[in-house]
Parts: structure tokens; C-alpha cells; sequence
């Protein structure tokens, strides 16, 4: 009898879990409608929380105000939250609901060096020689919160089994905070995971971005009097600029695609000392990591002639190595999808106007706002310049990216003018638009199995038997910052 009783209440909690789920994934339209209606009912705590982070506009690292204020939202809001995570004390993951699924999306908050900016239509500094959100780091960290919190909110009303995961990601704009947290394993139980960043144009990313390494090249010499007896001395210096001029020459001989740009960050202290140290900083980018390996094995060989012919010795750290980003059209198509369905952002005339004068400003076609949503690119197109450390996570479990108008098109970006279009209606437009694309989405990922199957098998066949390896060596430790000492 007992067994019978047993038998039949399993019986009964699978029917009503099928039931439930199966009501739910009947009406995907209706809950859509109900994540779009829940996100808009948090326009005011976004627009909020999107402000405190451009006015904290705290760079790489030292993003403790602005982790510590998401970290409270979403605790206050049922997230669980694990703190300082792969070393980093501005990091989090915060996670809600239970099982498989587990649906990541991804927040970045940090600010760039020097970039202070008024919420004006033209340059001026709000604290001279301050930070400021030139990459609109701000508006990506309150619209991922809106599209976690949204999606919290639907799954535990309708009892939808599965995990949201929202990864507090810092210093984007400068280690890499991602590089450390894929390292550490922090996505490998995702089973998907979905990100965005402000633009001035709307569309699903499928065109990927470039692999990097990120090179410290350092020189040790032997110093002398730069005059009284130079040839007693050796120029770290002249290893640096014999260095330059071979990366220089080299440019002639590496495909269209790729990148090199460095500063010289030690150069000696007075003209006369024969400088013993100097340093240059340098990244190379192209759009596949074997590309990067190819230029990286080159500058390497330049570095090692250099100090030869100087009688120097030469160093190379190793600082940081992004992959490309692994695009998954077939999830692509799913978010384009919600993209249209919820439709393009309309602007008033006073937000226009806004818009052209910082075009103005800035010496851009003063074309004003462009709304339009882009169709899905033609993804086998090298990726336009510029690395992101998403891709990281591109190559542990498919990924999708997003990018919503934010800015006035055409604008320089890392700029005074996204600082200023990121405290202003034309950024919470967008992010409201991508706080909706993603949680849609992710809905589409919780509710669809067949989806979730095709975009893993898309993500196998392009991996070709990779398993993702960290470009940072195992046990490297973060360069963390001392509070208020950046
Ligand atoms: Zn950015």
C-alpha cells in the first residue's frame, strides 16, 4: 500500500510539473508579453542604478561601489550571490531558480581613465582629469540587471524549471576580468549564455571580434654617462626603438586583418644616463588566435634582434590573450527574432536634437539617431577592430551578443560623447531595448529544448575537437588595484 501511495504521488507532482511546464511553454507569447510588462515597470530602478554607476565611474578593479550596488539589487530581489570570484573583489555571480537550464547573462560596470564628462551635448569635464562610462559600461550593467530581474520574476511565477546566472564581469575596458573567470571555470556549467553592449546601432551580433595578446616588452641595459663615456654604456631604449622600427617594417608583411598598436611606457629618466630599463606595451590582434600566435612569433623574433644588436637583455610578459568571438548563428536567429518582434526605438524631437549636436561637436554627419534594426550580417565577414573579453566565454558555451543604439551614430566611441549619451534618454532607450532582447531571449533558451540542442551542435561543429584554453597562465593572480590609488 505504502509503495502504491508513494508510486502515485510521484505520479502526480511529474503530471502537474509537465502540466505546469507545458501551460508555459503554450504560451510563450503571453509570458513574453509579461517579461517585456515587467521590464518596463523597472524603467525607473534601471535608469537609477544606471545613473549611480556613471557617477561612481569606477575604472578597472576598483569597481567596489558599483559591483556592491548590484550585488544589493539582486540580493534584495532573491538572488543568491557569490562574492569576489577568480580572485577579483568586484566580481559576482548571482543566481536564481534551480536545475538545468542555466542561462548566463553578463554584466560589465567599469569606467575608462580620464573620460569625465557632463551629461552635456558638448565637452566638458564633470571632475578634470576624472573617469567617465566613454564605453557606456554603465548602461550594460543596469540592462543586464533589468533583464535578469525581469526573467527572476517570470520564472518564479510560472514555476519554470531552470537557473538564471548573472555575472558581475569587471574591468573589461582592462585586464579582462573575463579571461580570469573562464579560467577559473566559472561559466563551464552554462548551458548558454547571452550578452550586449551600447552602440549607436541596433543589431544581433554575428560578426564576431578579433583575438588579441597582450604583450609587456622589457629591456635591461647598462647605464653610463650619455656623454662623458657613452660606449661604457648599453640603451635599453635604443632596444626599444630598434624594437618599433621592426614592428614597423613588419606591418608591410601581415594580412589586411590584423592590428599592431603599442606605447612606450619606460623610456629612461634623464638624456644623460644611457638608460638602463625600458618598456614597451604592446597588442597584437587579428581575427583568429592563430593569427595572433603568427604576428606574436614574429614580434617575438624582432624583440630577440633587438637586444642582440643593442647588448641588452630582453624580457616578454605575457599579460592577457583574448580568443575571437565563436558566433552561434543558430541562437543568433532566435534573439533577431525577438529583436524584431519587440520592434525599433522611437525618439523625440528634443532627443534628435541632442543627438545632432554632439554629432556636431564632434565633427560627425549630423544624421541624428538611427533606429533602424540591422538585419542578421553575413557572419563569414571578418570582424570589424576591437577585441572584447565575451568572446572568452564565446568558446566555453554558445554565446550570443547584442548591440542596441545608445549614442548618436557615428560618434567616436570611447569618447566625452558616449560619457554624455549614456546619462541621457538616448542610452535608457537602448538599454531598455537590449533588457528586453535578452530576457526574450533567454526565455526562447528555458522554454525550447529543441533550441538549446541545435545551438550546442552548432557550437561542437565550430570548436573541431578545441577545448577552450586560457590565455592566462594557470596561478597568475589579477593585477589588483589599492583603493583610490588607480
Ligand atoms: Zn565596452
Amino acid at each position: 500500500m505504502r509503495k502504491r501511495h508513494l508510486k502515485l504521488i510521484i505520479i502526480l507532482i511529474f503530471s502537474l510539473t509537465q502540466l505546469t511546464f507545458a501551460g508555459s511553454k503554450s504560451s510563450t507569447k503571453e509570458l513574453k508579453n509579461e517579461l517585456l510588462g515587467r521590464v518596463d515597470e523597472k524603467s525607473q530602478l534601471l535608469v537609477e542604478v544606471s545613473d549611480a554607476l556613471w557617477e561612481y565611474a569606477e575604472i578597472a578593479l576598483l569597481e567596489y561601489k558599483s559591483s556592491k550596488l548590484l550585488v544589493g539589487v539582486l540580493e534584495k530581489e532573491g538572488f543568491d550571490v557569490e562574492r569576489e570570484v577568480a580572485g577579483m573583489p568586484t566580481a559576482f555571480v548571482a543566481s536564481y531558480g534551480s536545475g538545468k537550464p542555466i542561462i548566463g547573462i553578463l554584466a560589465e560596470y567599469d569606467a575608462l581613465p580620464g573620460l569625465s564628462q557632463d551629461n552635456t551635448a558638448f565637452k566638458k569635464a564633470r571632475i578634470e582629469g576624472g573617469a567617465g562610462h566613454g564605453c557606456g559600461h554603465n548602461l550594460f550593467g543596469a540592462g543586464s540587471l533589468g533583464a535578469a530581474l525581469a526573467l527572476k520574476e517570470v520564472i518564479e511565477a510560472h514555476k519554470i524549471p531552470g537557473t538564471i546566472k548573472l555575472y558581475g564581469c569587471p574591468a573589461e575596458e582592462d585586464i579582462g576580468g573575463k579571461l580570469y573567470m573562464a579560467r577559473d571555470g566559472l561559466f563551464d556549467d552554462l548551458d548558454a549564455c547571452i550578452a550586449w553592449h551600447p552602440s549607436y546601432e541596433t543589431s544581433v551580433d554575428v560578426r564576431g571580434s578579433q583575438a588579441i595578446d597582450d604583450l609587456e616588452i622589457e629591456f635591461s641595459g647598462k647605464t653610463s654617462h650619455a656623454a662623458f663615456d657613452p660606449w661604457k654604456g648599453a640603451s635599453a631604449l635604443d632596444a626599444v626603438e630598434m624594437t618599433t622600427f621592426g614592428i614597423n617594417l613588419l606591418r608591410e608583411h601581415v594580412k589586411p586583418t590584423v592590428r599592431i598598436h603599442y606605447v612606450i611606457t619606460q623610456g629612461g629618466k634623464v638624456p644623460n644616463i644611457v638608460p638602463e630599463h625600458a618598456k614597451l606595451w604592446l597588442w597584437a590582434r587579428d581575427s583568429t588566435r592563430q593569427g595572433v600566435k603568427d604576428v606574436v612569433k614574429r614580434v617575438e623574433e624582432i624583440v630577440k634582434g633587438a637586444a642582440i644588436a643593442t647588448g641588452t637583455s630582453s624580457k616578454i610578459n605575457y599579460k592577457g590573450s583574448y580568443h575571437e568571438m565563436l558566433v552561434n548563428l543558430t541562437g543568433s536567429k532566435v534573439m533577431q527574432k525577438n529583436l524584431e518582434m519587440i520592434g525599433s526605438t522611437t525618439y523625440m524631437d528634443e532627443e534628435v536634437a541632442f543627438a545632432k549636436r554632439i554629432q556636431k561637436e564632434t565633427n560627425i554627419e549630423q544624421k541624428g539617431m538611427i533606429c533602424e534594426i540591422n538585419e542578421l550580417e553575413d557572419h563569414t565577414k571578418d570582424p570589424e577592430g576591437g577585441s572584447t573579453d565575451v568572446a572568452e566565454v564565446s568558446w566555453v558555451t554558445p554565446t550570443l551578443h547584442l548591440s542596441t543604439s545608445c549614442a548618436p551614430y557615428g560618434i567616436p566611441w570611447h569618447s566625452w560623447a558616449v560619457v554624455s549619451s549614456s546619462k541621457h534618454s538616448l542610452g535608457y532607450k537602448g538599454m531598455f531595448l537590449a533588457a528586453k532582447v535578452m530576457a526574450t531571449t533567454a526565455l526562447d533558451l528555458f522554454l525550447n529544448k529543441e533550441v538549446l540542442i541545435k545551438m550546442k551542435k552548432e557550437f561542437k561543429d565550430k570548436l573541431k575537437g578545441y577545448t577552450y584554453k586560457s590565455g592566462i597562465p594557470p596561478g597568475q593572480k589579477p593585477p589588483l588595484r589599492v583603493k583610490n590609488n588607480p
